[in-house]
């Protein structure tokens, strides 16, 4: 099998992640291998290949979410396929711009998007073609304004194709990380002879700028030690924020989508609207906030989509809802998740498949390569964002309800996470499949008790000026 060895090497990984014990070679049978491609020295990658889709898959639709220093493009394709990312010089003497392009095997692609690109203009990319490259194959093409640092990876269940493209420039310096990690391996794409598009060995895109190091962080064990003058760390850091704190408030699921729902029928997806629309009146009282909302009706949005809102808003901090479900009708209590690859235990794992709305398998075979600069750069301040609200709503639910649970901060692969470009957390506010929780979630005190906690803690970072922003 082309490729065994990294995959052997990645589903290893992943077994120790996860902590489970099944054969690797069952595991990659099972795996649908979901390849993350981490692009931080603009070095052309190539996605290992996927495992080869029946051929019912068609590209049947490009969606592109913009901001001058920003863009993420999705390309939906319904069935997954194998698929494989790479640049391309700009040529000058064919007017063409540098190029990202995405070749899906196996793939038909529907008639319109054939002839309709979709056109960006934004500064940064031009605009996103598609077109039959051979019989076999669909190749689409994001035209560059510059050339650009990028970042391509999947999602199941409907499968799509992400590639998130920043503006040069506009990546943070990291903390120093506790200790050196090495950086990720990603596979070096070599031109196909059948490709006349292909690069050559050079690079098509030049080294980062000087700020952006190879190196992330590992993921911390715990929440890192605060620094002793997080105002200085942070003008230090990053460059001084010239708007209010932007808030991104991300009710969960939503429309088609309920959610879980609670043994009397509560559902989800209303109980989180309700906190959302609690903490954004609550926190734009003082006008020290600009706070928005990724949806603020009953309205399904895909999760790639919440994160891309936020990113192209250019928000500080983005707290996404839920409420917890189990299969264990006593469970209980309140927690706050930050993302990781892997998750601590089986029912992380499956809360996270829930979110995710794919299955625990699906969920268990995706690649994550998630400590992107992005992410590592945030991802002490989400895990301490994460403890403060986490600590923040139980301390205000238990005023009324003196018996209401922490569980604590804890991290899980969600996916509307993965590629956010701020402090990003994610709040499970108690178990609606617990009739006595489901019972509290009904009443608004309890609603308010919450929205209270996450306000709390956003305006505890906000005024410590311990927020970090990409720029604008
Ligand atoms: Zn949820």
């Amino acid at each position: 099998m082309e490729g065994e060895a990294g995959e052997r090497f990645d589903l290893i990984l992943l077994r120790r992640h996860l902590g489970v014990s099944i054969p690797v070679q069952r595991l990659a049978n099972i795996v649908a291998f979901l390849a993350v491609l981490l692009c931080p020295a603009g070095l052309p990658f190539a996605a290992p290949p996927a495992f080869a889709a029946p051929g019912v898959s068609r590209v049947s639709d490009i969606r592109a979410w913009t901001n001058e220093i920003y863009t993420r493009v999705a390309i939906d394709t319904g069935e997954e396929v194998s698929w494989q990312a790479n640049t391309l010089r700009a040529d000058p003497a064919r007017g063409l711009p540098p190029r990202i392009f995405i070749d899906i095997r196996g793939a038909g692609i529907r008639d319109e998007i054939l002839r309709k690109p979709v056109e960006v203009r934004n500064g940064l990319l031009r605009q996103v073609r598609a077109g039959r490259f051979d019989r076999d194959t669909v190749r689409v093409v994001i035209d560059l304004e510059r050339e650009s640092t990028y970042r391509v990876f999947a999602l199941p269940g409907p499968f799509r194709i992400i590639v998130d493209i920043d503006g040069e420039g506009e990546i943070p310096p990291l903390p120093a990380p506790p200790e050196a990690v090495a950086p990720p391996h990603p596979v070096a794409a070599g031109p196909s002879p059948e490709n006349p598009e292909a690069p050559t060995a050079a690079p098509s895109v030049p080294p980062p700028a000087p700020s952006a190091g190879p190196a992330v962080p590992p993921a911390p064990p715990a929440i890192p030690p605060a620094v002793e003058s997080p105002r200085a760390a942070a003008s230090a850091a990053f460059p001084a924020r010239k708007h209010r704190v932007r808030v991104m408030i991300d009710p969960g699921h939503g429309g088609k989508d309920p959610g879980a729902i609670g043994p009397t029928g509560l559902k989800e997806k209303d109980v989180v609207l309700a906190i959302g629309r609690k903490v954004r009146e609550k926190l734009s009282r003082s006008g020290e906030f600009d706070v928005r909302m990724t949806r603020d009706e009953d309205v399904f949005i895909p999760l790639e989509e919440r994160t891309a809102m936020a990113n192209k808003g250019g928000v500080d901090i983005f707290v996404s809802l839920h409420i917890n479900a189990s299969r264990n009708r006593r469970a209980e209590g309140f927690s706050t998740y930050v993302l990781s690859r892997g998750a601590s235990n089986r029912e992380d794992l499956e809360l996270a498949a829930r979110e995710n709305g794919v299955p625990v398998a699906k969920l268990q075979g995706v690649k994550f390569i998630i400590d992107d600069m992005f992410t590592g750069a945030r991802k002490n301040e989400s895990l301490r964002l994460a403890k403060t609200v986490n600590d923040a709503v139980v301390r205000h639910v238990s005023t009324r309800y003196p018996e209401a649970q922490s569980l604590g901060l804890k991290q899980a692969p969600f996916y509307v996470l993965v590629g956010a470009r701020m402090t990003a957390v994610l709040v499970e506010a108690s178990f609606i499949s617990n009739a006595r929780e489901e019972a509290r979630l009904r009443d608004p005190s309890c609603l308010d008790g919450i929205a209270d906690g996450v306000v709390e803690a956003i305006r505890y970072y906000g005024q410590n000026g311990i927020l970090a922003h990409s720029g604008s």
